[in-house]
């Protein structure tokens, strides 16, 4: 890895990916392992760090893309539980779902290691400050450099979705902390609609006696949310970050001209609960296949099966969370007790721990049945709510 862009040729590239993260990283391996020269260049001076994500996975998605070395799995989940707002809890076996918690600055270290070992650069300290259309390529501006290459790939996350979709940016505060009043193994939610509106707070124990802790939520003081939380739990902070989560679903076009976008600044990311480490691997090993086929056929029509090819495994499933999360929006808390109450019917427990994490909003449905859902549309306070849980309901049944 370079420490400064001084030593990065600037000799023509095939692709400069900017962001050297899980999508980004993963890209710059798989097209360098197809014969491209890939160059990545991250703004930060170490990869992974600083750390923001909570690193909670399932392997069983993971696995298709990118294998953890052991050493960067902290811990494996055996349960969840939902608290809702008067503090009624439902237990969730996650014993099958293959959940794990990751070093994500390990992972992303060894993302990195492999794109090297593939033939990437990768740049750290380098900041991607402009990027222009030019003699069929690109021109890329970091560091004082400029540097040509056929396309752009933007894995900037947060900062790329932004540009798109800056309403699907949720304040979010996480801390890590040592304290007994949490379980390994055990990851907890925290549903209020008053203290994290449209979100949640989590607790999700990374051995050792420590827990990453977050609070997120529209319009709120993340950080005051979060204090909040810990007020009544004996905890000491070992690490604090603030930063946004994107809930606000892909963007329109994963291709713009010679701009490919991948990971979270397409917005690969679950409309759900935030996570997307999967499917940002996803979407940065997709664009690699098909720019490489792209330039090694000459012909840019066939970017357009990275779009097609990452919507055929994620695209229904998202569509399916963003109105899970149009319906979250609009629940009281009121209707959180009576989701929570839902939660604890041992039949749709039962058929939650046989679902799937990363697909879990159909694996939901699912279990709830048509009726199920139509029942738990009835009891809703929210007419908003009501209405769009009925709709999905009978679409089901359609
Ligand atoms: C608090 C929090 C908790 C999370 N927990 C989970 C979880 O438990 N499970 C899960 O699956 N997902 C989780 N996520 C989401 C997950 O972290 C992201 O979906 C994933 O990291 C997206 O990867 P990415 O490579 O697209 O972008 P990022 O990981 O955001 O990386 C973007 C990279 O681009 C760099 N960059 C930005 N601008 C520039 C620039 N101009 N020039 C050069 N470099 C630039 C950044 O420094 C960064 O390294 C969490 C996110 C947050 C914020």
């Amino acid at each position: 890895m370079l420490d400064s862009p001084e030593r990065a040729s600037s000799l023509a590239y095939d692709a400069i990916v900017g962001g050297g993260s899980v999508a980004g990283l993963s890209f710059a391996a798989e097209a360098s392992r197809k014969g491209l020269r890939v160059l990545v260049l991250e703004e930060d001076k170490e990869v992974g760090e600083p750390e923001k994500c909570d690193g909670l996975v399932s392997l069983r998605e993971l696995r298709r893309y990118a294998i953890p070395e052991d050493e960067c799995i902290q811990s494996r989940v055996t349960k969840g539980v939902v608290f809702s707002p008067l503090g009624r809890s439902a237990a969730l076996d996650a014993s099958r779902l293959e959940v794990v918690v990751i070093d994500r600055s390990a992972f992303d270290e060894q993302l990195a290691r492999a794109a090297e070992a593939s033939g990437a650069e990768v740049v750290l300290g380098a900041r991607v400050t402009g990027v222009d259309d030019a003699d069929g390529g690109v021109k890329v501006r970091a560091g004082g450099q400029t540097y040509s290459a056929g396309y752009y790939v933007d894995a900037t996350g947060p900062t790329g979705v932004m540009r798109f979709n800056r309403r699907g940016l949720v304040p979010t505060a996480k801390y890590e902390v040592e304290g007994d009043w949490f379980t390994d193994g055990v990851v907890e939610v925290y549903t209020d609609q008053e203290k994290y509106p449209g979100f949640f707070a989590w607790v999700i124990p990374r051995g050792d006696g420590i827990a990453k802790v977050g609070a997120a939520g529209f319009g709120i003081n993340a950080v005051r949310a979060l204090e909040g939380f810990l007020a009544t739990r004996r905890s000491k902070i070992v690490s604090k970050v603030a930063c946004t989560i994107y809930v606000g679903g892909p963007i329109e076009s994963f291709v713009s001209g010679r701009t490919v976008y991948v990971g979270e600044s397409a917005g690969q990311v679950k409309p759900t609960t935030a996570g997307g480490i999967p499917s940002s691997i996803a979407g940065g090993t997709i664009a690699a296949r098909w720019v490489s086929e792209s330039l090694l056929r000459k012909d840019p029509s066939l970017l357009a099966r990275y779009q097609e090819e990452w919507s055929a495994t994620y695209g229904k499933e998202y569509r399916l969370m963003t109105r899970l999360r149009h319906i979250h929006e609009s629940l009281s808390n009121k209707d959180l007790e009576k989701l929570v109450a839902t939660l604890q019917r041992p039949k749709v427990a039962a058929k939650l721990a046989a679902g799937s994490f990363d697909f879990h909003a159909s694996a939901a449905l699912s279990a709830l049945g048509v009726r199920g859902v139509l029942q738990l549309a009835g009891v809703l306070v929210s007419s908003e709510a009501r209405q769009t849980l009925a709709s999905l309901a009978k679409q089901r049944e359609a």
